[in-house]
């Protein structure tokens, strides 16, 4: 089975021209110019026009939380839905985060997040580990769990009593990762001032949603990345921050960078385009809005952006995490610290980015393909099998219409959730065809995809991105 993807101009992250790709199974065979009229690509067996459209890696997000249980309930994507709505959104491989519960093994962890992934993903993914108990044993597990394709675990300096750990354990973990290879990933709140601060507001009475954004400061974000920054250096480890989301935090980054340490850092859609001006809309509305760390004062965005712009953020992911407005955010409503934490994002990504990024003039569309693909890619073990256009690659590919107009809504989007975060938003830009290892998942506004067909990834270590040219 052969397919040919013609007269579009394909973007990697080193560069962008005119050129056919041709995939023989499920694999990209070649990429140049002038291959429609010769040999095997000749006779494909199908053949996509892509003039006029960009033809892009799959987009890769390595941030999601399918089914994730939390306060009480879980996110409301499972691994089918979600990773639907990822493929409708030009994303083709996700990295989820197994958890490890109290008292659990990693491997116990591991084995029920692929028990639920498995027979109903549609698109490849690999795990990530969330390590909430730090002992002698699990420092041995965490060896083991390299060796079954997870050389990534996430630790919490946030929600004391249910994920944070001290720095101790922290420190413990990074050192361990200096002998394995693995990769620590840090939610880098100070959980303890947080969680002294939300009691005071609830004390008060201050209870409604923008109240979650007031009491997690971005100093207290700008705090524990240093802090996590410092430690890793101290353990002579790479680091990775996860959504940062502020200034304070980017500095942090920017100064640790500086004096060499290898600290990476992604940030989210919605520190882009949100802000806490949406947390403060009235009624309980701000509650589709509340994720942690939260909503910045809208004037954080230019800062972040400048950062993907410089390399001192490396990656955009979503932190997908959908939660129900009517029925789950709910839970909060008298009380702002028991509304679930977490937004829908994962459909979107790809389509914001180019809107926002390129279409609006701050990066180019080599760097997207980075940020969006590369640059995942190769910090979490995937590259170059993932996140290139290249012969040999697996053939995970979006045929890209940069002129396509259209509106976010709930009432048009495949994430099982009832409100969209973006709700009316105009956006340039439309995955057209998307296509996982060879295979049609998106063509002509349906879905082809098969739950299942996804597989799980065993992922190489951490290897650095480059910076840019
Ligand atoms: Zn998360």
């Amino acid at each position: 089975m052969t397919t040919l993807i013609k007269n579009g101009t394909v973007v990697t992250a080193a560069d962008m021209a005119r050129a056919d790709v041709l995939i023989d199974g499920e694999r990209i065979q070649a990429i140049g110019t002038g291959l429609a009229e010769t040999g095997t690509a000749a006779a494909a067996d199908t053949v996509i026009d892509a003039a006029g459209r960009y033809v892009m890696p799959g987009g890769i997000d390595v941030h999601t939380h399918m089914e994730l249980p939390f306060g009480g309930t879980f996110a409301s994507d499972d691994f089918a839905t979600g990773t639907a709505a990822a493929a409708w959104g030009g994303t083709t491989t996700i990295v989820d985060f197994a958890v490890q519960s109290y008292g659990e093994t990693l491997a116990q962890g591991l084995d029920r997040w692929l028990e639920k992934a498995d027979p109903k993903s549609h698109i490849d993914y690999g795990l990530h580990l969330i390590v909430r108990e730090i002992s002698d044993g699990i420092l041995r597990e965490m060896d083991r769990m390299i060796d079954r394709g997870v050389p990534s675990f996430k630790l919490f300096m946030a929600y004391p009593g249910v994920f944070m750990l001290d720095d101790a354990s922290i420190f413990r973990a990074m050192s361990r990762t200096a002998d394995n290879g693995g990769l620590i990933m840090l939610h880098a709140e100070n959980g303890g001032a947080i969680d002294v601060l939300v009691q005071r507001y609830l004390a008060e009475g201050k209870t409604a949603p923008v109240n979650h954004g007031l009491t997690r400061p971005s100093s207290m974000e700008g705090e524990a990345t240093h802090r996590a920054i410092a430690l890793a250096e101290l353990a002579g480890v790479p680091v990775y921050i996860v959504h940062l989301s502020s200034r304070e935090a980017l500095s942090a980054v920017r100064e640790g960078r500086s004096r060499g340490v290898p600290a990476y850092a992604e940030t989210c859609p919605q520190y882009l385009y949100l802000s806490l001006d949406d947390l403060a809309r009235p009624g309980f509305e701000g509650a589709k809005f509340v994720c942690s760390p939260p909503l910045r004062p809208a004037d954080h965005q230019a800062d972040l952006w400048r950062g993907l712009v410089t390399d001192d953020l490396q990656v955009v992911s979503t932190d997908h995490c959908p939660f129900d407005y009517k029925d789950q955010k709910i839970l909060g409503k008298d009380d702002f610290s028991a509304i679930p934490n977490g937004l829908p994002g994962v459909e979107d990504r790809y389509t914001l980015l180019w809107d926002g990024g390129v279409a609006a003039g701050h990066i180019s569309p080599t760097r997207f393909v980075e940020l969006i693909a590369t640059a995942p890619a190769r910090m979490f073990g995937l590259y170059p099998r993932k996140g290139t256009l290249a012969p040999g690659a697996d053939a995970d590919v979006v045929v890209f219409n940069p002129d396509a107009e259209r509106t976010l809504s709930a009432t048009t989007h495949h994430m099982r959730v009832d409100y969209s975060c973006y709700e009316g938003r105009k956006v340039r830009g439309q995955p057209e065809v998307v296509m996982q290892r060879g295979n049609v998942l998106v063509r002509d506004g349906k879905f082809l995809g098969q739950p299942g067909a996804g597989r799980f990834l065993q992922r190489s270590r951490f290897s650095p991105a480059p910076a840019p040219a």
